[in-house]
């Protein structure tokens, strides 16, 4: 039997699929994200913005329609966010929350083979999903916490993911010798608010630091974490010649006082002293961030300041989002909404601004041998990304994949990210 699988959102949302998929895997089924032929389609929605509502909604009308007599699973964000909406538009749809996810494997199999779904979730947590590796993605993806506390005033997640809960530190390492075991070459922690990892009284640096011993030949990178709770033995590992030198350190905006309305737990300041010891350490570290524009009342000086900040960190790749009204926020029941013409204008103004430094950034990587984890092969050309975290192709009739190349790259060797 063909299970086929839909995700959107982050990385957290990506790994339970891999994890999900890997499980149908072992047990003898098909996986595919093609969901021609399925018998049954798992779509694993987002509702971090306003867009990722519509996205999921036609990712799950789209897949009904493709293949009408499969059975369709809808869980993720938005089944905690829009449960009556998801209810009343796929009525057929079996819905099941971020709690009861990693029992999807158990509640579809029992629906394919006796045509009930068991939905009970007794035994199963946040965490109850098996190591895998190269499912849907080379690089093997490893969660290690889940909700968050910090209730910025824009952000649904707490609402969607729960309270901070963080995975034992032995599940963690048995996790990560798993997959390096079974030929993993990178592996990448994640979790919504993974810098509040708190397990037994450690703490996120000395989970990793734990991680970063373990045997083997591999390289761990840290997916997108908050600029809140570094310690001194985290830069202590910053240069360890397992993690990678790149952080996706969320920044939101330049402006102290936009930063306050957010509830951002930390100043500008902080932010750029945190750049600061690291880039002590590695002058090229690659830091790639998120950046809000047209939050409640930024003024053109605050906005001036996001762009000036992001200039002075010389960011390697941004992710720029519009503010987007989240319902439940407490930040939808601010006054000061900006108009849509000037969150589109400001956003182009800081795209134009975030190809320039990414162009600035690449280029001192010319001509450089470079470290490669090959992930695709096509067409006499091999790509992936180096441990900076830029995407790179070279050469090679060599069909290789899953493993690093050194190799000499220049500027046209790069693909966009
Ligand atoms: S830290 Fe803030 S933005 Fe990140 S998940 Fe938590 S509440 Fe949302």
């Amino acid at each position: 039997m063909k299970v086929a699988f839909k995700t959107l959102g982050c990385r957290l949302n990506q790994y339970e699929m891999d994890a999900l998929a890997a499980t149908f895997k072992e047990n003898g089924y098909e996986v595919s994200e093609n969901g021609d032929g399925a018998d049954a389609i798992v779509v694993n929605t987002c509702t971090v913005t306003n867009q990722s509502n519509q996205k999921s909604r036609y990712a799950i009308s789209h897949a009904s329609r493709q293949n009408p007599d499969a059975a369709m699973v809808v869980t993720g964000c938005m089944t905690e966010s829009h449960l009556e909406q998801l209810k009343s538009k796929f009525p057929k749809a079996i819905i099941i929350d971020n709690k009861g996810k990693s029992g999807i494997f158990q509640s579809v199999d029992s629906l394919l083979k006796t045509g009930h779904a068991d939905l009970s979730d007794k035994d199963y947590d946040l965490f109850s999903y098996q190591s895998f590796t190269e499912m849907f993605h080379t690089r093997s993806l490893v969660k290690i916490q889940d909700g968050c506390d910090n209730f910025c005033t824009y952000c649904i997640i707490p609402f969607v993911r729960g309270r901070a809960i963080s995975r034992r530190v032995k599940q963690v390492i048995d996790n990560v010798k798993e997959v390096v075991a079974l030929g993993a070459k990178e592996v990448v922690l994640t979790g919504v608010n993974i810098s509040r990892y708190d397990s037994e009284g450690v703490k996120f640096s000395g989970l990793l630091k734990r991680i970063l011993e373990v045997e083997g030949d591999f390289r761990v990178r840290i997916s997108s974490i908050e600029p809140d709770s570094f310690d001194d033995q985290f830069f202590e590992l910053i240069g360890h010649p397992k993690l990678t030198p790149h952080l996706h350190l969320c920044l939101q905006s330049g402006s102290n006082r936009i930063l306050l309305k957010m509830r951002r737990m930390y100043t500008i300041s902080e932010f750029l002293n945190i750049v600061d010891r690291v880039r002590a350490k590695d002058a090229n570290f690659n830091f790639t961030t998120d950046v809000i524009v047209g939050f409640p009342g930024e003024t053109e000086e605050d906005f001036q300041q996001s762009m000036e900040i992001a200039r002075q960190v010389g960011f390697g790749h941004m992710h720029i989002f519009k503010y987007s009204v989240r319902q439940g926020t407490r930040a939808e029941r601010m006054s000061d909404q900006i108009s849509d013409k000037i969150k589109t204008e400001r956003s182009k103004q800081m795209h134009v601004l975030a190809e320039e430094l990414q162009a600035a950034y690449r280029s001192k990587f010319d001509n450089t041998s470079q470290r490669i984890l090959v992930e695709k092969w096509k067409d006499g050309k091999a790509s992936g990304y180096n441990d900076y975290f830029i995407p790179m192709e070279f050469e090679t009739n060599d069909k290789i994949r899953n493993r690093f190349e050194l190799v000499k790259a220049n500027v046209k060797n790069f693909e966009d990210a």
